[in-house]
């Protein structure tokens, strides 16, 4: 028997169900994770033939097999191993650090945790293919505790918020809801704060700006632009149509550009400059 039967779970403990994909095995494990991860290692994506593996890790104890417990298939041995279904392969969990701890495939589990994973590790050796599309911390192999310094510079790495100045807040909006189609996170009476991928973008009322860039003015209008957004497609054209379709008129474009992108360009009602742009191959 590789699995100890642990106690019964304290009570009021939250437990979560999980099993393999035929069904054969089930189990139960606390809803007290440790800490979870997305692992990039070519083992985990080899192991649930997925670009990364979900895992979360529990002390031993606190995970139980309640079904199929002679049908399981453990690769490995009883302190580090692979657990799988022999009927089905699915992974489960996998045994580690001594076998104090299991690592659960979180793809396994049939209720949500309420912890999710924070962080990606073995970023080094990720599938080329797939790109990491989230904000979560990326490490080239084992998570490690960043210094203070460390943090900080990588913190600064990273682009949060544009706030654009606007005369008319409710005139922003509709553009940027309707060309965009992007959601509204925050909105006060001098601020529309909208969504888009890995950026915020805070429309904010010319009203409030001063105090954000004093002791320098406020540009008007017809000061001219002094920078632009850029957005990549992978069709320009494609996407010209659609924005002509949400009523945008281009400035520029498309045209092709001799460092290589197929750009057109256009402003928001507040005058500020976006561009689409497609690399040219
Ligand atoms: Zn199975
Ligand atoms: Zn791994």
């Amino acid at each position: 028997m590789l699995i100890e039967v642990p106690p019964e779970a304290e009570a009021g403990r939250r437990v979560l169900a999980g099993k393999c994909q035929c069904g054969t095995v089930r189990y139960r494990v606390e809803d007290a994770f440790v800490y979870a991860s997305n692992c990039h290692c070519s083992n985990c994506r080899a192991a649930t033939g997925s670009a990364f593996k979900p895992f979360a890790g529990i002390e031993r104890g606190k995970l139980e097999i309640t079904q199929g417990a002679d049908a399981l298939l453990v690769v490995g041995d009883d302190r580090l191993n692979d657990t799988r279904c022999a009927a089905c392969g699915s992974l489960l969990f996998s045994v580690v650090r001594d076998g104090e701890y299991v690592h659960v495939a979180l793809g396994s589990l049939a209720d949500a945790p309420s912890m999710r994973p924070t962080k990606h590790i073995f970023v080094g050796s990720k599938a080329p293919w797939y790109v990491i599309a989230d904000d979560l911390p990326r490490f080239e192999e084992h998570a490690t505790q960043l210094t203070a310094e460390e943090a900080a510079a990588r913190s600064l790495k990273k682009v949060s918020a544009i706030s654009l100045f606007v005369e008319d807040l409710q005139a922003a909006k509709s553009f940027y809801r309707e060309v965009f189609d992007v959601d509204v996170v925050f909105e006060d009476e001098t601020s529309v704060c909208v969504k888009f991928d890995h950026l915020f973008v805070n429309l904010l009322s010319v009203s409030a700006a001063p105090e954000l860039v004093e002791p320098y003015g406020v540009a008007g209008r017809e000061s001219g632009s002094r920078f632009q957004l850029s957005v990549w497609v992978d069709d320009v054209d494609g996407v010209c149509a659609l924005l002509g379709e949400r009523g945008v008129e281009l400035l520029t474009g498309p045209t092709d550009r001799e460092w290589g992108m197929r750009t057109a360009t256009f402003i928001d009602p507040a005058g500020h400059s976006w561009e689409v742009a497609q690399a040219l191959s």
